[in-house]
């Protein structure tokens, strides 16, 4: 994809995105991979009003090079796509559900979410929440880095999730998938509720590999 085409598409997708509720007002960062680099959303820039030729555009070091101010939250996506090779495209949203999720009490951190779907099993697999950190602070950077890798999608304490994919679009899908997910999550809570089982999820971990 030429970088026009890529600027658009983040375009397309934060539209998307605002459109639905997945974001709202500043909140919310897409990025996708450079070959010496990577482009990001603006810092205090709304999903759903953005100019292609305004897109910031960081160096492999996050040093910003082009376009308005990246994200305070870019730091973030560096460190996924450095631990990830093969993540060409970022998602961090502050979506309800998920927020939600990331301020409940966990007995397994490890493991925040339960496999209530074949399909978030397929495109999540299984989601840590990391510790809180104050927004902006580079700490949360050797967190994020740390566990992205073994794990695509992260979800941060009182904050929201970190989700990367094969692309823009793969990144977007499971993002949304996540955020489904733990909307089932808060609808059958206090429900006696089926989960997938082992080998349930063995067959889908072998026929979906991530
Ligand atoms: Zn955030």
């Amino acid at each position: 994809m030429s970088e026009s085409a890529l600027r658009e598409a983040l375009v397309l997708f934060g539209q998307s995105l605002y459109a639905r509720g997945y974001a709202h007002g500043s909140s919310g960062n897409l990025s996708v991979r450079l070959p010496d680099g990577l482009l990001v959303t603006p810092t205090n820039s709304c999903l759903g009003r953005l100019d292609p030729a305004r897109i910031a555009r960081v160096d492999a070091h996050g040093r910003h090079v082009a376009g308005d101010a990246p994200s305070k939250e870019a730091f973030l996506h560096l460190a996924m796509y450095q631990e990830r090779p093969a993540a060409q495209g970022i998602v961090h949203l502050h979506c309800t559900h998920c927020v939600a999720l990331s301020c409940l009490v966990h007995d397994t951190p490890d493991d925040v979410l339960p496999p209530i779907t074949a399909y978030y099993r397929m495109r999540i697999r299984q989601l840590p929440l990391l510790p809180y950190f104050r927004p902006g602070d580079r700490a949360l950077a050797e967190v994020v880095r740390e566990k992205a890798r073994t794990h695509h999608a992260v979800l941060l304490a009182n904050h929201g999730p970190v989700v990367a994919g094969k692309s823009l679009e793969d990144a977007v899908y499971n993002a949304e998938e996540m955020e489904e997910t733990a909307k089932l999550f808060f609808l059958l809570s206090g429900r006696a509720t089926r989960l997938l089982d082992g080998a349930q999820i063995a067959d889908l971990d072998t026929h979906f590999p991530s």
